[in-house]
């Protein structure tokens, strides 16, 4: 049976959800993949183009908080597995409206975890049902800024405490606290993978890379945040997406898993990487007031989950920026689309 699991992705229209999506229904064509996503600004139905027709991918529109549509779906489809993506996930916002991002974030995350929960008894309860489901396996998809910043050494390593900075961080933090209650009190099989930056197709220009990508491309200044020298470990979204796979498959009940590319680059670094490929000039640089509180370094140890579950980045940094710039450059029609009119007004506001 184990070739016949439903997997409920939330949040997978969006940038990392939708390329985990696109993996999934491909590599596992016996799986059933449910897409529950809300369509917020930076969801986006475009994102999955080719994959709505696949017969094992079921789209549901709705909110994650909405506890009668989740116990729908979990009573309905008998999920096997919860990835949960579906967040608020930039911080630029979190800072102006932190409110929907502890909604989303962190009363999300527990509806999804309460239900999940229900259901777990319910198919460990059923005789018939242990014999074949082994009940619901719960992902968090986290991030390292959940640990705050670092200074110019050290690594994050998953036993480190939690200080997150920012609203959206100490949302997230929040929730992979609740994550660890769920487990630590009902049992509940979990994991967290707390992930760096990601870069790759489909991603919403208002992140780093493909806003100076965008901006390059229309020979648009290039707003770098203070002195530029903020320092990210990078990590292709495919990259992010295998390892996702084998935590949920493979991850010991429980643990928490750092997911990073050994890639730490400073944000000027990368934006004039960008102006050197597209040959443009340094001059559309223009450095403006730094984001507050804003962290200066992470680095991400990743050597928990490359020891334990055989997990490696198959992307260098190089070759995954040269990629994903063509792809931007190929699908300019996609960025067309995407920089809608709420998009513009939140440019001008924070540029
Ligand atoms: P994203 O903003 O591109 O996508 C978020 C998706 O969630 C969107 O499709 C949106 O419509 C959906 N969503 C938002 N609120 C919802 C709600 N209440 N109910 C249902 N759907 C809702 O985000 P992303 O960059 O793809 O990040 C996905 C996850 O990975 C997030 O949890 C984020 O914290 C985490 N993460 C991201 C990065 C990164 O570099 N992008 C790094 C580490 C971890």
């Amino acid at each position: 049976m184990t070739d016949m699991k439903t997997i409920l992705v939330t949040g997978g229209a969006g940038f990392i959800g939708s390329n985990f999506v696109r993996m999934m229904v491909k590599k596992y064509p016996k799986y059933t993949i449910i897409n529950i996503d809300a369509l917020t600004y930076a969801g986006n139905i475009e994102n999955l183009s080719g994959v709505d027709a696949s017969t094992n991918y079921l789209f549901v529109k709705a909110d994650i908080r909405d506890r009668n549509v989740v116990e729908q779906l979990f009573k309905t489809k008998n999920i096997d597995m919860v990835v949960n993506f579906a967040a608020e996930s930039h911080v630029d916002r979190s800072i102006e409206e932190p409110e929907v991002f502890l909604n989303t974030n962190i009363i999300g995350a527990q509806v999804l975890l309460d239900v999940a929960k229900k259901y777990w008894k319910i198919n460990l309860a059923d005789k018939y049902c242990k014999a074949y489901r082994p009940g619901v396996k719960f992902l968090q998809v986290s991030t390292d800024e959940v640990y705050g910043a670092l200074g110019t050494t050290g690594k994050f390593v998953e036993t480190m405490p939690l200080l997150p900075n920012s609203p959206y961080s100490a949302s997230k933090a929040s929730a992979d606290l609740i994550v660890r209650a769920y487990h630590e009190t009902y049992g509940l099989p979990v994991n967290v993978t707390r992930c760096s930056n990601n870069y790759g197709p489909y991603q919403f220009p208002e992140k780093l890379i493909p806003l100076m990508i965008n901006n390059c491309l229309r020979g648009k200044d290039l707003p770098v945040y203070g002195d530029g020298l903020q320092i990210r470990d990078w990590l292709h979204v495919s990259d992010h997406c295998q390892a996702i796979d084998i935590v949920l498959h493979n991850g010991k009940k429980g643990e928490v898993y750092n997911i990073g590319g050994n890639n730490e680059k400073s944000n000027i670094e990368i934006v004039k990487l960008i102006i050197k490929t597209l040959r443009k000039s340094e001059d559309l640089i223009r450095h403006v007031k730094d984001r507050p509180g804003h962290d200066r370094r992470y680095a991400i140890d990743n050597s928990k989950i490359t020891t334990e579950l055989g997990w490696e980045p198959a992307y260098t940094f190089e070759q995954g920026m040269e990629e994903v710039i063509q792809w931007y450059m190929d699908n300019h029609q996609w960025f067309e689309n995407v920089i809608s009119g709420d998009y513009i007004k939140y440019y001008s506001k924070m540029y």
